[in-house]
């Protein structure tokens, strides 16, 4: 099964999309080396994310923590602070590195209130690929504002010959806003098969697959039901920088226990995830984000290999784009069915509860400077 382990939210970019820089946790109370130690070894898949996670003094500990309990272990950064990842990936050039990167130059700093952020992570990601990382990459949020660059930054990672990631906007408890929403949805979906067609010319096997995960965000931006039942909770886990257990990070009402106070096998196993585990079966919030979408993807006989019907299309559609045949996207996308799905209404706020009532106070933000930057 796959693990997210959310170090931290603190953090040092200013993402439109994500307040959690606005509520950073008090470090002190962020999980612990002691924490982890309690996770078992077997995990397929680990991903240290946050907040940011290279903000965690003892990152490098954590890695190497938790390198052997993983067949993978990833850290999703911003890539302003890759000098904390260089010794990482020296001592284990296999941890994968996703860097997220919403845009060619100004729209990703104005998207993520990053000054010269672009120019930052391209320089990060050198570095990374001259100290030898093996599984490198950026990720993007797909969205209004960076839908007409995404062709590009994949072609941009291809010539770098690193990995694109892709996400679409969306909500989640832990981002502290509720207003995440895509406006011309019709029009970012169609973009989006122009980059499922790059990836499929592509010659790297990886990115088929991901052309098929991008058609199943093309049908959460239209608001329609996944291509594949949510996981979340048997498959796929998130740790939070309370040791809270969630079975994914959207819903806050999917808590399944806390691992200060239990053991892994206490949560995992426990009757408190099996009633969650329910409450997931029948969620109506259609997310298809990677943790939750390349789990249910995976064959149920064996993990290591696609569903039938995923590796049907994957193959099929190769071999139409290898003889440059028209995909058909109307036979898995209907455009005449675009469902408001915005079923966040409120987010309940947690600085109530005892345990993660040492939230720092808000920092001010000085939106003057902010938005003279976005205008300059
Ligand atoms: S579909 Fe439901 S359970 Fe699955 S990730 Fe989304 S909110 Fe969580």
């Amino acid at each position: 099964m796959d693990l997210s382990i959310i170090l931290t939210y603190r953090c040092n970019s200013k993402c439109s999309m994500c307040y959690i820089w606005k509520h950073p946790t008090n470090p002190g109370y962020e999980v612990d080396l002691n924490t982890l130690d309690k996770l078992p070894d077997g995990f397929d898949y680990i991903n240290l994310t946050g907040g940011e996670p290279t903000l965690r003094k003892d990152l490098e500990e954590i890695c190497d923590l938790l390198y052997p309990k993983a067949k993978q272990l990833e850290i999703s950064t911003n890539g302003l602070k890759v000098d904390k990842i260089i010794p990482i990936i020296k001592k284990h050039p296999d941890i994968k590195i996703r860097i997220s990167l919403e845009g060619m130059g100004l729209t990703n700093d104005l998207i993520r209130g990053e000054k010269n952020g672009f120019e930052i992570k391209c320089e990060g990601m050198k570095k990374l690929i001259e100290a030898g990382g093996r599984d490198l990459g950026f990720a993007t949020t797909f969205q209004d504002e960076n839908i007409d660059e995404i062709v590009d930054i994949f072609k941009y990672t291809s010539n770098l010959n690193v990995e694109m990631a892709t996400s679409a906007l969306h909500n989640a408890f832990q981002f502290h806003k509720n207003d995440n929403y895509i406006y011309e949805r019709k029009r970012v979906a169609k973009k989006v098969e122009e980059l499922i067609i790059e990836m499929l010319r592509s010659n790297q096997p990886k990115n088929w697959f991901r052309a098929y995960l991008n058609l199943g965000l093309i049908r959460k931006i239209l608001g329609q039901d996944r291509l594949h039942a949510c996981t979340q909770g048997t498959d796929s886990i998130f740790i939070d920088p309370w040791g809270d257990v969630y079975a994914c990070n959207v819903r806050n009402d999917l808590l399944m226990g806390n691992l200060h106070e239990q053991t892994w096998q206490e949560v995992y196993y426990g009757k408190k995830a099996e009633e969650i585990r329910k409450l997931v079966a029948v969620c109506p919030q259609n997310c298809w984000m990677v943790s939750s979408a390349k789990t249910s993807m995976r064959s149920r006989i064996y993990y290591k290999i696609p569903k039938l019907k995923v590796m049907y299309w994957v193959l099929l559609n190769k071999i139409k784009v290898s003889l440059n045949r028209h995909i058909k996207f109307e036979s898995y996308i209907d455009y005449n069915n675009i469902i408001d799905d915005r079923q966040i209404n409120h987010r309940i706020s947690y600085l109530n509860k005892t345990i993660k009532k040492e939230l720092q106070p808000e920092k001010s933000v000085n939106y003057k400077q902010l938005n003279s930057y976005f205008n300059r």
